[in-house]
């Protein structure tokens, strides 16, 4: 800087420089005894200079296991050497006045003195550096352990390895709520390699008793100072196997907790607030993993009654009612048979027919709902498979006095499967003229609306009320008018007939208007969808 009275220099006072620096600044003596103490020295370590000036550093800040280290570097400097860490940006741990460790980064150096030589350091604390570190690597080794696990035990067990080998924890377990037991069981267990704490391995912890039951039963941490110190079911084996510092987090449910995890430590130590809020956060990663499973479990069960219910009813109804029905044939051909014998024939032969429609009703909802039903894909005409419907209601309707009346075009080619389309338009058009009382009206229309062929089936009967409407689509439902009327039904068609119009892409709605009669409107796109252009973002 440029002196004001004549081109020199201002000296900046050294010692001024030294007091007011951010750094912890220290010098020592060829005996390793402190010589300068600076304040912020004062505020890393605890210790007032007065306190410091003129006693080894080693028991001031050095932890115990780092003190051969630092007279051996010491008596070689000395000695006329060079010493190992001289010049060195060092990243160590030290200790507190009040005993504590904590992590600094340092650079050590040292100087020709009259005395000999004399060393001087400058250091900063890192701690929450390296806590922060920590902590990510341990939440990035959680979730890779997550993703990656294949069952309950081993996500257990590769949660609990990275939460201790991250955080330094020499042991750690994961408890599940059992409901046989009406406590906790051990899922998992971790102990540090080269360690053995078999004795204090226990398989259950009732809630109470235990710690982990206590954290369970609580929904909040736990941090017992020192485990070993007693009041605890494995107190004392706790002391035999060096384990003190316990903290269990609560692993929460969307309904009730689910278990706890516990890390145990082999020092004594106080609650630390950061490491309760990190793994409380983990306990919750788990928890949510523990549901998803549960989750799966369920659907996978689900999935395996669906295909025994399929695979009942294929065997054990469709075929020995086919078996009914081709019997009841065989024996209506006989020429002997008697009218009386005749007429119960063909009214077993009607009934079996019914339950047969009903059983393939089942066969196909359950089909459905579990993805099985398969569903050809390829150009197909909607009109072709409207008209096959008509012609199979065809003698229904003459009897039932009900007149059809049908708009269709020529053709009208969608991409979809011919049969599950009869199917639909076999619905829709049964159901219209089923609910319409005799004289009444059907109309059938097939219309080309650009992206959309749209299927509209409109009857004069019952009607739905407006309120009832919202369940139509609901399995087994059946609206009070039409259950009154004691006209047959299962409640199942327009399910399935949703099903296969969704399977399609397509929509069925039911057109909203007061009065009686019943429009249903189905909308098919008449092309595929075309391939999604990639994303530029
Ligand atoms: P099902 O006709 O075998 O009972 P669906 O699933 O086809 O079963 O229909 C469910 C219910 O919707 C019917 O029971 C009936 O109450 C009502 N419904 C369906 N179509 C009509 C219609 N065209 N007119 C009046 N009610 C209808």
């Amino acid at each position: 800087m440029a002196d004001e009275d004549g081109g020199g220099t201002a000296a900046l006072d050294a010692a001024a420089v030294l007091d007011g620096a951010l750094e912890a600044f220290i010098t020592v003596d060829r005996q390793g005894r402190v010589t300068r103490w600076n304040p912020a020295a004062e505020r890393t370590f605890g210790y007032t200079t007065a306190e410091a000036l003129g006693r080894p550093v080693e028991e001031l800040i050095i932890p115990d296991d780092y003190r051969d280290a630092h007279r051996h570097g010491l008596a070689a400097v000395a000695a006329g050497g060079t010493g190992r860490l001289l010049g060195q940006r060092l990243e160590l741990p030290a200790r507190h006045r009040d005993g504590h460790l904590i992590d600094v980064e340092l650079t050590l150096n040292a100087l020709d003195g009259p005395a000999g030589p004399e060393f001087f350091a400058f250091a900063h604390d890192i701690t929450e550096r390296r806590r922060a570190a920590r902590f990510g690597r341990c939440e990035l080794a959680v979730a890779t352990a997550l993703t990656s696990a294949h069952d309950t035990r081993a996500a257990g067990e590769a949660v609990l390895a990275a939460v201790g080998t991250t955080l330094d924890w020499p042991y750690a377990e994961l408890w599940l709520a059992d409901h046989d037991i009406e406590g906790l069981r051990c899922a998992a267990r971790w102990s540090r390699p080269g360690t053995d704490h078999t004795p204090f391995h226990i398989d259950r912890a009732p809630i109470g008793s235990t710690a982990p039951g206590v954290a369970f039963s609580s929904g909040q941490p736990v941090w017992i100072p020192d485990v070993a110190s007693g009041g605890y079911a494995r107190s004392a084996i706790a002391a035999e196997v060096n384990l003190h510092v316990t903290l269990i987090v609560p692993i929460l449910g969307g309904a009730a907790p689910l278990g706890t995890l516990a890390f145990f430590g082999s020092a004594v130590e106080d609650p630390e607030d950061l490491l309760m809020t990190l793994l409380s956060g983990i306990a919750a990663h788990v928890g949510q993993y523990l549901e998803r499973r549960r989750a799966e479990e369920l659907a996978v069960q689900l999935a395996r009654t669906k295909d025994e219910f399929v695979a009942l009813i294929t065997h054990e109804l469709r075929n020995p009612l086919s078996v009914i029905v081709a019997y009841g044939e065989m024996l209506l051909e006989d020429q002997d048979t008697s009218r009386e014998r005749r007429r119960l024939l063909e009214a077993i032969g009607r009934n079996a027919a019914n339950l047969s429609a009903i059983v393939n009703d089942l066969l196909d909802l359950a089909r459905l709902e579990s993805g099985q039903l398969t569903m050809r894909a390829g150009s197909t005409d909607l009109c072709t498979a409207v008209r096959d419907a008509l012609d199979a209601a065809a003698t229904t309707t003459a009897s039932k006095r009900v007149t059809v009346t049908a708009h269709l075009p020529d053709r009208l080619a969608i991409p979809g499967d011919p049969t599950r389309l009869r199917q639909v338009a076999d619905n829709l058009i049964g159901n219209a003229v089923k609910y319409t009382p005799p004289g009444g009206t059907v109309t059938v229309c097939v219309a080309d609306r650009g992206d959309t062929a749209e299927l509209t089936v409109a009857d004069t009967g019952i009607g739905i009320p407006t309120d009832e409407r919202k369940q139509l689509f609901d399995r087994f439902y059946r609206t009070p008018t039409s259950v009154e009327s004691g006209i047959p039904g299962t409640g199942l068609g327009l399910v399935i007939t949703r099903a296969i119009v969704e399977s399609h892409r397509g929509t069925i709605t039911i057109e909203d208007h007061t009065g009686p009669g019943t429009t249903f409107i189905v909308a098919l796109p008449t092309a595929l969808p075309s391939a999604v252009p990639a994303s530029t973002t």
